[in-house]
């Protein structure tokens, strides 16, 4: 397979075809990048690179980063994790209140806003110090020393962090949140502001895709079943109430979030990570929506 041939052709053609879509004004750090960075970075499992664009950027990762706490508190808990929220597709908006009433402070699933929260809850009681330790759990994946929260993006979202604020004490009035408001949401913000490029993105979500993968401390991340849970979770849900559009339109397991990043798992392939800032409606990224659609076309490569 040729994937730089497939991605350079789909790239262009994504290119010339319109930007839609708006930045995450909402977060107004968020709003500093260029609206037409475009990249695209794919890692294969047998370690081959192939990419194009400015994937040597650096941007936010936001909802991306849910896969890794859920990952490292699933790695921490087991199965006991499930406990305290679900696994279920929301249907809603990433930031929805709406189901948390009907379903009594349990989140649906880990990769809405309501869900994260809950699992940094979890990490706070099981971490010594959370936001250290979280960051060396994400550097040591691959040995990147690098990698880092950016303070200004964490702070940006804490002073207009109104819904999250809500979600948090909401949840807590149910009893589901453990610790106080304020710890989890600071925890929260930061690992929402985590930066990688997408690169360092296709490299670190490999875990998902190689059964054999291994971290630098040669620890294994996940085994074979938690990582096939954690990627059907993200094919169920990881674009919230767009996850149905993108399973049928691209076909693999994967994750957003509204610095305007995605990554997608080809289990047993590669891991692809896309970047491009414009959001759609639902908070995904406009053309990396598209890219990934004609590049699983292209390819003619899917889990289906
Ligand atoms: N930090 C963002 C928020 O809580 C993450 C949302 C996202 O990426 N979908 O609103």
């Amino acid at each position: 397979m040729d994937y730089q041939k497939i991605i350079d052709e789909v790239y262009h053609r994504v290119k010339a075809g319109e930007n839609l879509g708006e930045l995450a004004h909402y977060i107004p750090e968020l709003t500093h990048v260029d609206p037409e960075s475009f990249a695209v970075h794919l890692t294969s499992v047998t370690g081959e690179e192939y990419g194009l664009g400015s994937y040597q950027t650096r941007f936010s990762l936001q909802s991306i980063s849910k896969v890794l706490t859920v990952s490292l508190a699933y790695k921490i808990l087991g199965e006991k994790l499930w406990e305290r929220l679900g696994v279920e597709p929301s249907g809603t908006a990433f930031n929805s209140l709406s189901q948390l009433e009907v379903d009594k402070g349990i989140p649906r699933n880990p990769f809405i806003n309501a869900g994260a929260l809950v699992i940094c809850d979890i990490l706070i009681l099981h971490l010594k110090n959370p936001k250290e330790d979280f960051l060396s759990f994400c550097r040591s994946i691959n040995n990147n020393q690098q990698l880092n929260y950016s303070e200004k993006v964490a702070n940006s979202e804490k002073l207009v962090g109104y819904r999250n604020i809500a979600l948090c004490n909401f949840i807590k009035s149910f009893g589901n949140i453990i610790n106080e408001p304020e710890e989890v949401l600071d925890f929260y913000y930061h690992i929402c502001s985590l930066e990688m490029n997408c690169q360092e993105l296709s490299q670190t979500f490999l875990y998902l895709a190689n059964d054999d993968f291994r971290s630098y401390d040669n620890d294994e991340i996940l085994n074979m079943s938690q990582a096939k849970r954690i990627n059907a979770i993200m094919q169920t849900c990881g674009f919230y109430d767009e996850s149905g559009e993108f399973a049928f339109r691209v076909g693999l397991p994967g994750k957003s979030g509204v610095g305007g990043g995605i990554i997608a798992i080809h289990p047993n392939k590669y891991c692809i990570a896309v970047w491009s800032p414009r959001l759609n409606e639902k908070g995904n990224s406009y053309r990396g929506m598209k890219f990934l659609e004609w590049f699983t076309t292209e390819t003619k490569l899917s889990i289906f």
